[in-house]
């Protein structure tokens, strides 16, 4: 079933999956009824060597023809395909002691010849060695994995689906996980396939603690061992119960029993990066991002998810296909303002001041200036093909930018009085908590018009969301006493630009007229020295316009290796000028406007 779609690309694959599969098939695709489905799932120390979790499913077969069972190809939240069969190997079915016919129907389906047997267990072993917060990994006592990855659903059957799961591990090994316990030791119970695969799980030896925040709990689980401790576990703990009641504020409920927090460290990660559950998250981090303004940031974007994306969501996401891409033009909302509510919800809980607020909106805003302009809605649809220009994650920063523009105009319009925060409250009522439809565009310009008192937002959805158009900071940011400054900046300039390679800092460039044009220095020279600067790394460029910012007019000696020989030029030092824009506080903000400032990042309407 989902061959046809990864043939096509997503966006093809969106708008005929309905049609393509209806007009091939004369009959849909459905597994013969199944019920009482049970999982098991061991890991211990006899599998983990291997870096495999034995998952075996147990159920009825309550009506004729071939049971149809698919795995996820992808996991909410990670948006691309990645056909979890592929890690699946020994895959075996049996019933009543005798072994069953099967043969794939898919990539990512099998198909059981129950042959009358009414009481059916599958089994297989799946390797757990893909360090991805979607995947599954395994290294000695300890085990991460998603219920997208293991748990089989009956093709074309309704995924409102009751199931357990019993996990079997070593007597010592821990077992944490969101899912509500069905009282039976290491057993689990979800009420829904969505819930089910909803609620990772950590399977072995690790560090795990909880508390009770706005009387729920929030627990908070570590690997390795002894890797979140000390100073740095108190100041998570300090973190959050400053930060769930502050999201709790913005959409009104606090909508989970518990909420956990999953983190793995591995030191070989650059950075980090996290995936949002219902009740629960799990970020791979690099040890030093504990130290940064990065984690309380990453952690409140993934908790502040479990509103927005897990419950309130685009309605092109309700319910969640498994089988194929689901591409969506709201993910400028669903993680971008997500975005924006990271810092809204930092400030509001006093864990950065206004300064640090500013800070992060200034990255934000030049890291949209530093790509090619795309529109919102372009780049949340095409992160399903991971394009290579840049642009294909850029909603997050850009969407935050736009939560923000709404945010400022909604609270203008109306004195301060209404906020983005009553959108949220809105569509979290309407497209969630009285029926789960998800919002359509119709519903969110709808909510955030009806927040500014009936204003108009088809322009700047046409300009800005839809369109490309650079975003209006001079007209709405004052407006909320926030300024862009622009800067003149002048400083020495050589007028290369160079790359390392294995034989050191190569020119890869030289500026027709440049200084370094004038000195002689050519394309596939190697610089030596510039001044007193040795060359060892591109940093160089910093040291240079540091060092010698003021030095216009100076003649400075520079060392290069030409092929087998060391030359000595001279070069003349000149200042060129660039322009750098920087968010700062508007030191002539008017009253309003410093009401809504205070507004967004104290939460207040008034
Ligand atoms: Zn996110």
């Amino acid at each position: 079933m989902n061959m046809l779609h990864r043939l096509l690309s997503p966006a093809w694959a969106a708008l005929f999956a309905v049609p393509l599969v209806a007009g091939a098939e004369t009959t849909p695709v459905r597994s013969a009824p199944i019920s009482g489905i049970r999982y098991e799932v061991t890991f211990d120390a006899t599998t983990a060597p291997s870096r495999t979790l034995r998952v075996g499913m147990t159920f009825d077969v309550t009506g004729p023809g071939p049971v149809l069972l698919s795995l996820p190809a992808w996991t909410p939240g990670a948006y691309e395909i990645s056909n979890f069969a592929r890690w699946v190997s020994n895959f075996g079915a049996t019933a009543g002691g005798k072994a069953l016919t099967w043969d794939k129907l898919d990539p990512d389906t099998w198909r059981l010849r129950a042959d009358g047997a009414r009481n059916v267990t599958v089994s297989f072993d799946y390797l757990a060695d893909s360090l991805d917060n979607a995947i599954a990994w395994a290294r000695g006592n300890f085990v991460f994995f998603n219920g997208t990855n293991i748990f089989l659903y009956p093709e074309g059957r309704p995924m409102e689906f009751a199931s357990t799961v019993t996990v079997k591990t070593d007597p010592s090994w821990l077992v944490t996980t969101g899912m509500t316990p069905a009282g039976a030791a290491r057993t689990y119970k979800a009420s829904s396939f969505h819930d089910l695969v909803d609620m990772p799980f950590f399977v072995g030896q690790y560090d795990v603690d909880s508390t009770q925040i706005a009387n729920k709990t929030v627990r908070m689980a570590s690997w390795p061992k002894g890797s979140l401790q000390g100073a740095a576990r108190t100041l998570f703990w300090d973190h959050q119960k400053k930060v769930l009641p502050a999201m709790g504020a913005v959409f009104n409920d606090m909508p989970f029993d518990t909420y956990t927090t999953f983190i793995v460290f591995d030191s070989t990660s650059g950075g980090g990066s996290a995936l949002e559950h219902q009740n629960s998250h799990v970020g791979i981090y690099t040890p030093l991002l504990v130290e940064s303004v990065l984690f309380p940031s990453i952690t409140a974007h993934e908790m502040i998810h479990a509103w927005n994306v897990k419950r309130l969501r685009p309605a092109d996401m309700v319910p969640y296909r498994y089988a194929q891409p689901q591409p969506t033009t709201w993910l400028w909302v669903s993680e971008g303002i997500t975005d924006y509510y990271s810092d809204v919800v930092l400030a509001r809980a006093g864990i950065i001041d206004t300064t640090g607020f500013v800070l992060l909106t200034g990255g934000k805003i030049d890291e949209v200036d530093a790509l090619p302009p795309v529109a919102l809605e372009d780049a949340s649809l095409s992160t399903w093909i991971h394009p290579t220009d840049g642009t294909g994650y850029i909603y997050y920063q850009k969407g935050s930018l736009a939560g923000l523009l709404l945010d400022i105009s909604i609270r203008d319009a109306t004195d301060n009085k209404k906020s983005l925060d009553d959108v949220f409250r809105d569509l979290y009522q309407s497209a969630y908590k009285q029926k789960f439809t998800g919002f359509t565009a119709e519903q969110w310009w709808g909510a955030v018009s009806r927040a500014a008192g009936g204003k108009s937002f088809d322009d700047f959805n046409a300009k800005y969301i839809d369109g490309r158009e650079p975003f209006p900071y001079e007209t709405v940011l004052p407006l909320a006493g926030f300024r862009i400054k622009v800067d003149t900046i002048r400083e020495p300039r050589l007028g290369v630009s160079s790359a390392p390679d294995s034989s050191g800092v190569r020119v890869a460039e030289v500026q027709a007229g440049s200084p370094a044009d004038a000195a002689g220095i050519r394309v596939g020279d190697y610089l030596l020295q510039v001044g007193e600067i040795p060359v060892r790394d591109p940093s160089f460029g910093e040291q240079f316009r540091t060092r010698y910012a003021r030095a216009s007019g100076t003649n400075l000696p520079v060392k290069v290796r030409r092929g087998e020989q060391t030359v000595d030029l001279q070069i003349a030092i000149r200042l060129a000028e660039r322009m750098e824009r920087r968010l700062i506080l508007d030191p002539a903000a008017s009253e309003k406007a410093v009401r809504i400032r205070n507004g967004i990042l104290k939460g207040t309407s008034q």
